[in-house]
């Protein structure tokens, strides 16, 4: 794929400028969208089937509508996908990361892994992020903007288009905080597992947050059957707060609460999210204390050695405590995983492909693979 330039960025920016976002509009809104332009009904099928099966990039591809109609939607409507500017591709196992450009300028990065239940994409949810949590890299330039429902898509129909492979599985653990841009979110929820577009099953998705008490409420009122996972990262209200600004703003007794909502609500375990950070949270006391913390819950603890991003002074645990801590919690009866690192020569911690990028001068280690 030939590198864009610049001045058909402008000019793509002023293209989509004032147009209604069509991917991001469910079934029903499309058909109501369409008759309103006199079209006929069925025309509402073909579009959405383009959009969401066929993964069109413009409506010149839609090649069963008339000329007409097509120009007329292209005078309307903004259905560009997010234009991929970057592909690194890890020797050791597969995975590969993406850059992204959207239609602004922004950039964001996704992660495609290859397991042999199939294929994972891990998408970013916001250009940026404003949750603080110290030892995340995302966070560091703060928030830029939500990302819309179809920008969320972009990232997976991309990533399909592009390997020719299907996509299977979804985590929502790139940048950003997924229940702080809840409506959009769940929109592309509902777009993503629609039988008429991509059709991914609701239980092979994964949802991860920092701990939005409201939120995670909410979502377990929406009648879905994706996975919650909380990072919690520290067994103590005061050292998660050392970790997560989130924490001020939330009791730590509340957020489990929630979590436990979402269980009764949805018969979905939650998994517990815990960065293990050398000398920080990782000692057997702190083990034991995440054990009496969440012993009675019967969730799955996903034990993450703390990637070290070079703005922070953290470090990772050494294996033989990772092991220990791991060790510990499974006494209790506890059923953990240490996550299995994918990509570990093109990974470099959450959001630090993004952030390289836009820093001239720095670059990401990691072998470029063709778009
Ligand atoms: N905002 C969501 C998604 C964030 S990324 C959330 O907070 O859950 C997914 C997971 O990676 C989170 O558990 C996050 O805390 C963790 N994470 C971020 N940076 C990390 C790093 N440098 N090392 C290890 N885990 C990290």
């Amino acid at each position: 794929m030939e590198k864009t330039g610049i001045g058909r960025l402008e000019g793509q920016r002023e293209y989509d400028m004032g147009k209604k976002d069509i991917r991001s509009m469910d079934f029903a809104g499309l058909q109501t969208e369409i008759e309103r332009l006199g079209e006929k009904k069925f025309r509402a099928a073909q579009i959405y089937q383009w959009l969401h099966q066929k993964l069109a990039g413009s409506f010149d591809e839609m090649t069963n509508l008339p000329a007409s109609l097509r120009a007329r939607l292209g005078e309307m409507y903004q259905c560009t996908l997010p234009e991929p500017v970057r592909r690194l591709k890890s020797v050791i196992d597969g995975t590969e990361k993406y850059l992204f450009r959207l239609s602004d300028g922004n950039v964001i990065e996704s992660v495609l892994m290859r397991y042999h239940h199939g294929n994972s994409v891990c998408i970013s949810t916001q250009a940026g992020c404003r949750m603080g949590c110290r030892f995340c890299a995302s966070t560091l330039g703060g928030l830029s903007r939500n990302l819309s429902a179809s920008e969320m898509l972009g990232q997976v129909y991309q990533i399909q288009k592009i390997t020719g492979e299907r996509v299977s599985h979804l985590v929502a653990m790139g940048t950003g905080e997924p229940l702080d841009n809840y409506d959009n979110f769940l929109k592309f929820i509902r777009l993503l597992t629609d039988e008429k577009g991509l059709n991914i099953s609701q239980r092979n998705i994964t949802v991860s947050t920092c701990g939005i008490v409201e939120n995670i409420r909410r979502l377990a009122d929406e009648k879905l059957q994706i996975t919650l996972a909380l990072s919690l990262h520290a067994p103590t209200q005061e050292k998660r707060k050392e970790l997560m600004p989130v924490a001020f703003r939330y009791e730590l007794s509340d957020v489990l609460d929630a979590c436990r909502y979402y269980f009764q609500r949805t018969g979905r375990r939650v998994t517990f999210e815990y960065s293990l950070v050398g000398g920080v949270n990782d000692s057997l006391a702190d083990a034991d204390l995440l054990a009496a913390l969440i012993g009675g819950f019967g969730g799955h603890v996903n034990l993450i050695p703390v990637n070290p991003v070079k703005e922070r002074s953290y470090v990772q645990s050494r294996t033989r405590e990772v092991e220990a801590f791991k060790n510990r919690l499974e006494k209790y009866g506890i059923n953990v995983t240490i996550r299995r690192e994918m990509g570990r020569d093109i990974n470099g911690a959450c959001g630090q492909l993004r952030k390289s990028y836009m820093e001239p001068g720095v670059h990401a280690e990691g072998g470029d693979a063709a778009l």
